[in-house]
């Protein structure tokens, strides 16, 4: 079995290494919470976890043995920074035959956003072994994703691309995107549809180079849509209670009031079925109409 390390970058309590105040809210995955506010920062460590996490499922998927090396969990915010020695030494003990390390990266002071952007793979300037050939794999399924600047293999003397001191076939490390661009930063390093795609990416230019055949996620089977019709909404539980009741007289069943938060207001809803038919709610909502509740709705879910 092919083992392969996969290192998370830095530490949650790593100085540095972040973004420059981000200039709008961010919602990680676009359900609405904003999950970074406005003037904070998104930690380089947070991401590197994220895109180390998803890789490793993604490796495990398509059959490779994988050691974790700077996190254990999808926790980012409880990891030390472990010293490169250790890492390497955990690499080595573990008999790993590649190491994969995830980075983001930065340019300038990092206070503010400037314009150096995309996407390099890195290896060792003296003990590279095989490495600039998975790199060149790893670096190809990144430009074959979201449109980012190809700034190629580099080498330089890092300690997670060190195969001798971790006794690996090939190591690299990935600059996934710049921290300190704006765009990168919001759009990449702030987004889970991204973190997905770089480890998806990543795992696939480990297969191409190893020969193992990529496994792709299976696709989430969708909750069916359900319609909820209602027949009105009120600002008072008691307007809400008077609608139920001339309702029940008009021989609606099933229906119910209940609370629900909009925009911070508390309003008061009453519920006339729940439907897995857009064409049973239709005929549901428009009898509600029928009966004078003019303003009644449908909500999907
Ligand atoms: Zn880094």
């Amino acid at each position: 079995m092919i083992r392969i390390n996969v290192d998370a970058g830095h530490g949650s309590y790593t100085s540095g290494k972040r973004t420059p105040p981000m200039p709008v809210n961010v919602d990680f995955d676009g359900d609405g919470v904003v999950d970074v506010k406005k003037g904070n920062t998104i930690k380089e460590h947070f991401a590197n976890v994220k895109v180390a996490m998803l890789l490793v499922e993604e490796l495990k998927r398509c059959g490779f043995a994988v050691t974790k090396t700077g996190f254990d969990d999808a926790d980012a915010g409880d990891d030390t920074d472990v010293l490169i020695s250790s890492r390497q030494k955990t690499v080595k003990n573990a008999a790993c035959d590649y190491s994969v390390s995830i980075h983001f990266n930065a340019y300038g002071d990092g206070q503010s956003f400037n314009s150096a952007q995309g996407a390099s793979v890195y290896i060792h300037s003296s003990y590279p072994k095989d490495s600039r050939k998975l790199a060149t794999k790893v670096l190809n399924q990144l430009m074959a994703g979201t449109k980012q600047k190809n700034l190629g293999v580099l080498t330089a003397n890092l300690g997670m691309c060190n195969c001798k001191l971790m006794n690996t076939k090939a190591a690299i490390l990935v600059e996934t995107a710049f921290m300190t661009n704006q765009n990168e930063a919001i759009n990449m390093m702030g987004k889970k549809k991204f973190w997905e795609e770089a480890a998806i990416e990543i795992a696939k230019g480990l297969c191409e180079y190893t020969g193992v055949t990529y496994v792709k996620k299976p696709a989430e089977t969708k909750p069916a849509t359900l319609y909820r019709v209602h027949a009105g909404s009120y600002t008072t539980e008691s307007e809400a209670n008077k609608a139920a009741e001339q309702l029940k007289k008009k021989g609606f069943k099933e229906l119910f009031v209940y609370s629900a938060k909009v925009s911070g207001k508390t309003v008061y809803r009453v519920q006339l079925g729940i439907y897995s038919s857009k064409e049973n709610a239709d005929k549901m909502l428009a009898r509600a109409k029928a009966a004078g509740f003019t303003k009644a709705f449908t909500l999907k879910s």
